[in-house]
């Protein structure tokens, strides 16, 4: 089943606390007017030129594989490739906020406006990746009409070990031109402020693991533990 996801731009923006914490203003930093304005003006910004939209696909754990394998360039393991061959539910999925931010943010830069164009870049980034939950939480809600108790994560090429080359396998059969997402020679996303990869669903235990492979050393975020602590497995 393939569903196209209007998102509500309001049920997106990111908070102000989010966009400082993106700025590197940590949230016990003494309030500074000037950046408190900066972060507004900047999520005023994405409130008016962000058009949020998605795109999900159910995919089969069979047909999943070999967009998982990609080009053969995915390190010898990984988080997902332990994950997907026990879920209960696989779905692709992309999702933009459009290309009026990114043109905004370059235009910005263009005209050495450089802590704007920087504010507006972090809450952009924020509202994507809001963006992408909102699609993650419609897909937990459609699985748990069947599996109450099932929970979900989502994995993005270019992470964890699933190799950034995988794109092109993703968008030939997911195919988000529809909501204006095109991929180039580097495998990169236009509008630059999207988000693709699959979603999936299963029981508690598929998503535990270490962060002890070999591409950990390189992690700057650790973001599967906060993952897996939101989940209650740490
Ligand atoms: S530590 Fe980083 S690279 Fe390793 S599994 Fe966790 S998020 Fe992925």
């Amino acid at each position: 089943m393939r569903t196209k996801i209007e998102i509500k731009v309001n049920e997106v923006l990111p908070s102000r606390v989010n966009v400082l914490k993106a700025l590197g203003v940590p949230p016990s930093a003494p309030p500074d007017e000037r950046v408190n304005r900066l972060a507004d003006d900047a999520i005023g910004l994405v409130k008016k030129l962000a058009t949020p939209v998605a795109l999900m696909e159910l995919i089969s754990t069979e047909a999943f594989a070999p967009v998982y394998d990609g080009e053969g360039k995915n390190a010898p393991d990984t988080p997902l490739a332990r994950t997907f061959p026990r879920s209960s539910c696989l779905a692709l999925f992309a999702v933009t906020i459009g290309e009026r931010v990114s043109l905004r943010i370059s235009d910005l830069f263009d005209h050495d406006e450089f802590s704007q164009g920087t504010a507006l870049d972090a809450a952009a980034s924020e509202c994507v990746e809001l963006a992408a939950q909102n699609v993650e939480r419609s897909f937990r809600d459609e699985v748990r009409e069947n599996m109450v108790k099932a929970v979900t994560m989502s994995f993005s090429p270019g992470y964890c070990g699933w190799d950034i080359s995988t794109q092109r396998k993703l968008f030939a059969q997911l195919a988000p031109s529809e909501i204006g997402i095109e991929l180039n020679e580097s495998c990169l996303m236009t509008p630059l402020k999207s988000v693709s990869g699959v979603l999936v669903a299963g029981g508690i235990g598929i998503f535990d693991h270490d962060d002890d492979f070999p591409f950990c050393d390189q992690c700057r975020t650790r973001e599967c533990r906060a993952r897996q602590e939101q989940l209650g497995l740490q």
